[in-house]
């Protein structure tokens, strides 16, 4: 079925070459060429930038569009006058001829389309400027920026709820790729949407494969799944700190896959040709901090791996998709591990950030680690949490739909775990980590065990039932769900307020069996 002929259907054709709208773009369009507000959600690769560009050109004036992605803009630009649209940038990496140039554009109104960077629109400069010209829409990209409890908190975000102030007859538009309800009430209230229509798409990426998995040797596991599922696949590592990423990539390099290095300590010159080699060149595989990939368009990424659990579910899904905007079957694959939850929880707790910022941190971290342990479909889990309900559902594309885990009453293993925590403290008036509890409770006698008398405590060599690494699933579980803390710079374990319930027997824990790991490619796009 095609559109009526109407002008933004006429743009779409003939200055974006599409035949038709997709998904709900024809509605967005609608009401902002009409001039109302909206605030609009969509997966990456769903089409967004249609939403705001083709609005810009029906309407008369120039369309100003705030983002971000400053090292983006001279691309995006590039990309649009290709067409044909007059585009074009203010930012601060410009000299001063390039900018009075755009500036005499917009005046004379020679412009559709002005990109700039949220911080140019708090100079007094900047919007003196734009109030010579005649400005058509603004569109505001990447709104969840301006979520204060987000993972890309930009403060100059704040700044844009002078837009409604300064010019309340120009419409709006945010758009973004990641927000839950909670986020969602942030953004427009923080950007004074109050009017907006909201446009939610579906969060699904029915061809990407969430996988899951422990991680026990990480790295043999990471060449695993490159050298038999994506051998010359281009894809994205990543990585939490600067000096894994480095190593990662130089361990890559070793075993025969090129892995370029990418993250916020390299060499500005370095980082900007690694990003365009891994965007013109095939097969690359980029191993990156989380500095990586905001605005990066690249439809062919076969695979994302974290070798790091991400702080949030928002990050994890906004980093997982970036893998298969080309709708062709991709991977999102996770090792994590005791360890992450441990270095997680410590750097909430040693961050600099007041006891709100701690409690919103700590409860991200903690619906991460509940996808994490799920039993249940991992889609699913992720849907829901943006508040799709897709209860009941097997997507028949995740680690937990291919392989159903058995799950296994955990509450006795947990129960002597705590005991043990409990026991060191109260009668020795000891803390220790996750590894000391465990080699009491397998009976290991090491020298540390040895040092301590451990092995006269009455726990001690009680949990021979499981081996090390299900110790540790437990350990991890339990972390997840609460009824254990770590604190301090070694991350010893403590007892929370709801540890006596387990400990009681009056809350079950029920644990993901570890499976063989699923080695499926993902099936074709489910119809
Ligand atoms: P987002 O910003 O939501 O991540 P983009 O706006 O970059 O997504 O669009 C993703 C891809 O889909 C781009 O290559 C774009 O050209 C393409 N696209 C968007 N809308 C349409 C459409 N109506 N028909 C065909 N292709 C489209
Ligand atoms: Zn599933």
């Amino acid at each position: 079925m095609t559109s009526p002929p109407t002008p933004a259907y006429d743009v779409l054709n003939r200055v974006f070459g599409y035949l038709d709208f997709r998904g709900q773009q024809r509605e967005i369009i609608e009401h902002v060429v009409d001039g109302g507000d909206a605030l609009v959600l969509m997966p990456t690769g769903g089409g967004k930038s249609l939403c705001y560009q083709i609005p810009a050109l029906v309407r008369p004036g120039t369309g100003v569009v705030i983002s971000p992605l400053i090292a983006l803009m001279q691309d995006q630009v590039d990309a649009l006058r290709t067409l044909g649209v007059r585009a074009g940038f203010l930012n601060s990496a410009q000299d001063y001829d390039e900018r009075r140039l755009v500036e005499a554009e917009f005046v004379n109104g020679e412009l559709d389309l002005l990109y700039v960077a949220p911080e140019g629109l708090g100079v007094a400069a900047t919007q003196r400027l734009l109030d010579r010209g005649k400005i058509s829409l603004f569109a505001i990209d990447e709104a969840h920026c301006v979520s204060q409890w987000g993972h890309d908190f930009r403060p100059d975000y704040l700044g844009l709820s002078m837009l409604h102030e300064r010019w309340p007859d120009v419409p709006r538009i945010a758009l973004t790729a990641t927000a839950t309800s909670a986020t969602r009430e942030e953004i427009a209230t923080r950007l004074r949407l109050d009017d907006a229509r909201h446009f939610t798409a579906s969060f699904d990426r029915p061809n990407i494969q969430y996988r899951i998995v422990p991680k026990n040797e990480p790295r043999k596991q990471l060449l695993d799944l490159l050298r038999t599922e994506h051998p010359g696949d281009s894809g994205i590592i990543y990585c939490l700190s600067r000096a894994s990423v480095e190593k990662v990539a130089e361990f890559l390099n070793q075993n025969g896959i090129t892995a370029l290095p990418y993250h916020a300590g390299l060499d500005n010159r370095v980082r900007a040709a690694n990003q365009s080699r891994f965007l013109r060149e095939d097969g690359l595989v980029m191993v990156a901090t989380i500095a990586f990939g905001m605005g990066i368009d690249k439809p062919d990424v076969r695979f994302v791996a974290h070798l790091d659990l991400p702080k949030s579910v928002e990050g994890y899904y906004q980093e997982t998709g970036r893998a298969g905007r080309d709708g062709q079957p991709s991977t999102a694959w996770l090792a994590y591990g005791l360890q992450d939850v441990v270095q997680q929880r410590k750097m909430i707790e040693s961050s600099d950030g007041d006891v709100n910022f701690r409690r919103n941190a700590s409860k991200h971290l903690d619906a991460m680690l509940a996808l994490c342990e799920t039993v249940s479909c991992r889609r699913s889990e992720l849907l829901a949490y943006f508040g799709q309900d897709q209860s009941g559902d097997n997507c028949g594309n995740c680690d937990t739909c291919l392989a159903p885990p058995e799950s296994w009453d955990a509450t006795v293993a947990a129960q002597k775990l705590l005991s043990t925590v409990l026991r060191l403290q109260r009668e020795r008036g000891q803390k220790f980590g996750a590894g000391q509890s465990i080699d009491i409770l397998v009976g290991k006698q090491t020298d540390k065990i040895k040092q301590f008398r451990h092995d006269q405590l009455s726990v001690f060599g009680i949990g021979t039932e499981l081996r090390e690494t299900e110790w540790r699933g437990v350990v991890r579980k339990l972390l997840a769900a609460g009824h254990l803390a770590v604190e301090g710079e070694y991350g010893t374990l403590v007892l929370t307020e709801s540890s006596a319930e387990v400990l009681r027997g009056q809350a079950k824990v029920a644990m993901r069996r570890e499976v063989a790991p699923v080695k499926t490619r993902a099936p074709k796009q489910r119809s």
